[in-house]
């Protein structure tokens, strides 16, 4: 198989992105933190159909940008110890059918005197940005960055962080960026644990326990679906966690799927959501709750 071509510098990278625009190439961008699992490739493969709809793959031209961005981590967060595996995921972006690599350092994304920010509010708001009060704002300033350095067509997210999907879709449409946002469904260990890159902290013992996350907000779903009181259920999955090993859960909540406004009854699409903390590693889920009042499910 070719090497990935990789680009480090925005001036090369919009070099490559023009000829495929001369060429009348459309472009897809996955932006990650890098070490890379297969939820990170069924992105970059569903970004291959999404950029040209019928068109034959060659059309198509995907971009995956893999920066572990300073900005939205706090001083005391994992910021220095976030695995990095450059050689790897340039090869298992080349086996998902990746066009280039883009792989910027910190400097040529905000070079010195970088004097701009985004303060994100909205879905924003509560459970993972009261936890982390830094990371959205960090998410939205990168994420704007990025899409103004590669001018996708398409950018694809993973539902394994839904706020920050939904904080994406937000400041993508207040902002007026031509950039069309795709969500892409969870994807999961067999024993259901969401993948993730922040797995690698787990003990043995404690990844053999994370999956009760999954777990507990499956049965709490089917206990919402069956007319339980919100309230109860949602201190049903923290007791649950406890029980599971888990020191301490950040939030258990539901919200309206697409404002991520809180809600205390069913009703409308909406989406529990859970991070809690298992030794060392703080882990993040969530799951959809259909909609009752006649309307669609999520
Ligand atoms: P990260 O590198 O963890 O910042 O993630 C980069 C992108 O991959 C984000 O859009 C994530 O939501 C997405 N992602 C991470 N884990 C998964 C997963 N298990 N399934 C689907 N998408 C994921």
């Amino acid at each position: 198989m070719e090497p990935l071509p990789i680009v480090r510098t925005v001036a090369d990278l919009r070099s490559r992105v023009a000829r495929w625009r001369q060429a009348g190439e459309s472009v897809a961008l996955v932006p990650t933190m890098g070490a890379l699992h297969a939820g990170h490739l069924e992105l970059v493969r569903h970004a291959r159909r999404l950029a040209s709809p019928g068109a034959s793959p060659g059309t198509c031209r995907v971009v995956a940008s893999v920066f572990v961005n300073p900005t939205q981590f706090a001083p005391h967060e994992d910021f220095d110890r976030y695995p990095r595996d450059e050689a790897g995921d340039a090869a298992k972006l080349a086996s998902a059918g990746c066009d280039l690599m883009y792989l910027p350092d910190a400097v040529e994304m905000y070079p010195p005197g970088f004097a701009t920010s985004i303060v994100m509010a909205g879905p924003a708001g509560g459970m993972c940005g009261v936890a982390r009060p830094l990371m959205f704002n960090g998410v939205a300033l990168v994420v704007t960055k990025l899409f103004g350095q590669v001018q996708p067509d398409v950018a694809v997210f993973g539902e394994k962080d839904y706020q920050q999907l939904q904080v994406v879709r937000r400041f993508t449409r207040d902002l007026d960026l031509p950039v069309r946002v795709e969500g892409m469904p969870t994807v999961r260990e067999a024993d259901g644990l969401a993948l993730s890159s922040r797995n690698a902290y787990l003990t043995p013992a404690e990844r053999h326990r994370a999956p009760e996350l999954y777990r507990a907000l499956q049965t709490a779903v089917a206990a919402l679906e069956r007319g339980s009181p919100v309230a109860t259920v949602l201190a049903d999955v923290r007791a649950r966690l406890a029980a599971a090993g888990f020191e301490r859960v950040d939030y258990v909540e539901l919200r309206d799927a697409s404002t991520l406004e809180p809600l205390e009854r069913t009703g409308p699409p909406a989406r529990l959501l859970v991070a809690a903390w298992m030794g060392r590693t703080r882990l993040i889920d969530n799951v959809a709750v259909p909609g009752f009042d006649g309307r669609d499910s999520v």
